[in-house]
């Protein structure tokens, strides 16, 4: 009750949730407490969860943030939020999040920007929540959850987490299932968790993690006791320093708090190594050929016919065109055209071939230093704290906007595991982020390191 009150009195300044469940949760809740009162009880029962619009949630509101999947409830459940209804947690909502998850500042979503729970010191103008899970990111900072599940394909869990000081733990790629995670590109999506702190993602993602027969892509290892490894000692951890992340124009203050990250880890034993991942580069404009080509693919199933909306038209090509026009939002578009060229049979070779080549290449660095004995990289996780909502300059230029995500793409492209944790406030009081980047599903040693920091 007490969140759902706290989401009836702040939800429409930070349009957070996108579909609130009152009914549903005290229902969940209610199970709950007869669970606890018969001295059962999984690992989070009872805990009230804000769940990302791209999850289906069986017969509750789930579009992506979509106007294209308006009405669609679907008949099934999505692995990962099935795992977490398993352990007893309770459904608060949907949360918002760019369209199809393509974005970096929650201003795609058919529902409209998410206002960020924190502003500047002397200036009282709204900012973004980031993007694209940044009502997960603003519902976890605002205390409209207790904990969000999130995803993240180019770095939509991490960065909106360092900009709303919050935790954000997005997993190797096969750790969780994606079967019902609405498809956006489909070897960078991972599912993960936005958190308050560190302990709470280890709790998390114990609970989201799970083989599954659904999805072949998914993992068959055992998933650690990730809250045991919290406060063991890192002496002797070998952090990588990567030389190509000081990129031009970063600000003194991210510098300054990059230092102070490594001072800590220093401090707690760990052992600091200057290492190159030479491809970095690269990683920007390979993510936005492969990330759009496989979104052209995976969103080519929208025609009007079995989900959402149905636009009418002359014949059946027709109603194909108007519901595509209608239903899909700039963004969405700008990325179908984009992904359908580098796939078209004359532009193949130069652009979709030479990005899956550049990479092998990038997850070839990270394989080298890894070898080379580095257990985790640390570095910046945004190059800025939050900006303001419809900024002019980042309208004007989606690529400006795609840079964002410059210190996130590699780990996508990669497949590694990685997280964002809150490490200070800049000059105007606004919460700037750390990412620890760490081997294959070795999420624990992230999870000590970042016990540290946090
Ligand atoms: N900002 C990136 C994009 O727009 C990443 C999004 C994501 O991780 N889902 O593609």
């Amino acid at each position: 009750d007490a969140y759902l009150n706290a989401i009836d009195s702040s939800n429409e300044a930070l349009n957070a949730y996108v579909a609130i469940t009152h009914d549903k949760a005290r229902d969940m809740a209610r199970a709950s407490d007869e669970r606890l009162s018969a001295g059962e009880g999984g690992a989070l029962e009872g805990i009230p969860l804000g769940i990302k619009d791209l999850f289906a949630t069986e017969g509750v509101h789930t579009q992506a943030a979509s106007h294209i999947l308006d009405g669609f409830k679907p008949r099934y459940e999505s692995t990962v939020t099935a795992n977490l209804w398993a352990d007893g947690a309770v459904l608060l909502g949907k949360l918002n999040m760019d369209e199809f998850a393509m974005g970096s500042s929650n201003e795609t979503s058919y529902y409209g920007p998410v206002t960020n729970p924190w502003r500047a010191k002397d200036d009282d103008k709204a900012l973004v929540a980031g993007g694209s899970s940044g009502g997960s990111a603003a519902a976890v900072s605002g205390f409209l959850c207790a904990a969000a599940t999130a995803t993240d394909t180019g770095g939509s869990i991490r960065q909106p987490a360092a900009f709303t000081g919050t935790v954000g733990m997005k997993p190797t790629y096969g750790r969780c299932s994606r079967w019902g995670t609405v498809a956006f590109a489909s070897s960078l999506d991972q599912a993960g968790s936005i958190t308050r702190d560190v302990r709470d993602a280890a709790i998390m993602l114990k609970s989201m993690a799970s083989v599954d027969l659904k999805d072949t892509t998914s993992v068959d290892l055992p998933v650690p006791d990730y809250e045991a490894a919290l406060g063991q000692s890192i002496k002797g951890m070998r952090i990588g320093v990567p030389k190509e992340y000081r990129v031009e124009g970063m600000s003194d203050e991210i510098e300054a708090l990059w230092q102070k990250g490594l001072e800590w880890l220093k401090a707690a034993g760990a052992e600091i190594v200057d290492i190159s991942l030479p491809h970095t580069k690269y990683a920007l404009p390979a993510y936005y050929i492969v990330a759009p080509a496989e979104a052209s693919s995976n969103l080519a199933r929208y025609d009007g016919v079995r989900y959402g909306l149905r636009v009418p038209g002359k014949d059946i090509t027709d109603m194909y065109e108007q519901t595509r026009a209608k239903g899909f939002g700039m963004e969405v578009k700008r990325r179908i055209l984009i992904g359908t060229y580098v796939l078209s049979a004359g532009y193949y070779d130069a652009y979709y071939v030479q990005a899956q080549k550049v990479r092998t290449l990038i997850k070839k660095d990270f394989d080298d230093a890894f070898h080379a004995g580095v257990d985790a990289i640390l570095t910046p996780a945004t190059p800025s704290a939050a900006f303001g909502i419809a900024d002019e300059e980042l309208a004007a230029d989606p690529v400006k906007m795609y840079l964002n995500d410059v210190f996130t793409v590699t780990v996508n492209m990669a497949g590694l595991p990685a997280i964002s944790i809150p490490a200070g406030l800049d000059s105007k009081g606004l919460p700037l982020g750390l990412q620890l980047i760490g081997r294959p599903f070795e999420e624990e040693t992230l999870f000590r390191a970042s016990y540290v920091i946090e």
